[in-house]
């Protein structure tokens, strides 16, 4: 525990050069003694092994589902996304400001320092403590953890070491392959500036004419920011029931529940979202979304829990519909680690010119 809490403090310092901001500290903290609360100590230890491995060994390690929205697993590696809300955050003088409206830092509009001038870093994809302080997570973390076995195939000489995280297989393995670099943990902060709109077009274009059933949405729905993307796939890779009690994927219903459920459907997030907006607050919106995203709304609709919930909040019918539709939602947080795994491969694309 203490190696790793002194290898999280190294991380924290790499990461805030200028200083770490109190907000970050607090946060870091927090997670640590949720781990520590539900006794999970040994997560972080197997966590932590298995990251110094893979890294040894040159093999993607990509962590699946909620979890990687826990800010000590972050700076542990194996996970893309700086879990904090968005934030502006200067490399210079250490100067830290939220960004209100935005969920993602990096679609937040580029800005300078108010007190240097140095161009401000976008950071932060507002990833909910609420869904990893959840023990359910956590024991299914453990689950999985006694499965995986970082595959031998990639043992590159090359020391020129290219700091990305991965996925455990696809274009990052290929990227690996291509270019003998191993791909892992985070990528210098400074290329993240690189990460915008702009980057964003070359993954539609490349998705969009790829055979896969993504293609098919892209080619009628364009996401507007990495937000709204990651929301995309989150929807495609949900399941839901249709009006005949057939169950649906997320690809074949996609553009009837953006139709109907517009600012509700998506994922776990987004409906803990709406709920909080809603005026739930984040321990009971946490309790509805669980409920919901386990299909529990959906498969039990006379089930007196659900009944109660409906009017103890007052839901209105929209909410009740999209819910009882719901038969698994995704997390954003999964979702996410995607996006930036495309992001990262079309970034070091362009320069490696792919
Ligand atoms: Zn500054």
């Amino acid at each position: 525990m203490k190696t790793i809490s002194d290898y999280c403090v190294r991380r924290l310092r790499d990461l805030y050069p200028a200083g770490v901001p109190g907000e970050v500290n607090g946060r870091y903290l927090n997670s640590l003694w949720t781990l520590g609360n539900y006794n999970y100590e040994g997560i972080l230890d197997k966590h932590y092994s298995i990251c110094k491995k893979a890294k040894e060994m040159r093999t993607p390690f990509f962590l699946r589902g909620s979890l990687s929205g826990s800010f000590v697993l972050y700076l542990i590696g194996g996970v893309f996304a700086n879990p904090l809300p968005a934030h502006y955050y200067c490399e210079a003088c250490g100067y830290f400001e939220y960004i209100k409206g935005y969920r993602f830092g990096v679609d937040a509009p580029k800005k300078t320092c108010p007190k240097c001038k140095w161009d401000l870093r976008r950071d932060g994809y507002s990833n909910y403590e609420e869904f990893i302080s959840h023990r359910n997570s956590l024991e299914s973390y453990n689950h999985k953890l006694e499965y995986l076995i970082p595959p031998e195939s990639l043992n590159s000489e090359d020391e020129n070491i290219l700091l990305i995280s991965s996925d455990l297989c696809g274009m990052l393995n290929e990227i690996q392959w291509v270019f003998g670099r191993y791909v892992f943990d985070t990528i210098p902060t400074g290329e993240w500036s690189k990460v915008d709109g702009k980057l964003l077009d070359r993954i539609y274009e490349v998705h969009s004419n790829s055979e896969d059933s993504v293609s098919i949405i892209l080619n009628n729905y364009k996401p507007a920011n990495f937000l709204d993307y990651a929301e995309m796939l989150s929807v495609m890779h949900s399941t839901f029931m249709d009006e005949d009690g057939e169950s649906k994927s997320g690809y074949s219903e996609f553009f009837r529940l953006l139709d109907r459920y517009g600012d509700i459907a998506g994922s776990r997030e987004r409906l803990f979202e709406w709920l909080i907006d809603y005026g739930l607050d984040s321990e009971d919106a946490y309790e509805v979304t669980r409920f919901i995203y386990m299909g529990k709304a959906t498969r039990q609709k006379n089930d007196v829990k659900w009944l109660e919930m409906v009017s103890e909040f007052n839901f209105p019918t929209k909410l009740t519909e999209y819910a009882e539709r719901c038969l698994y939602l995704w997390p954003r947080t999964h979702e996410l680690e995607y996006v930036l795994a495309n992001a990262l491969i079309w970034l070091y694309g362009e320069k490696w010119e792919v």
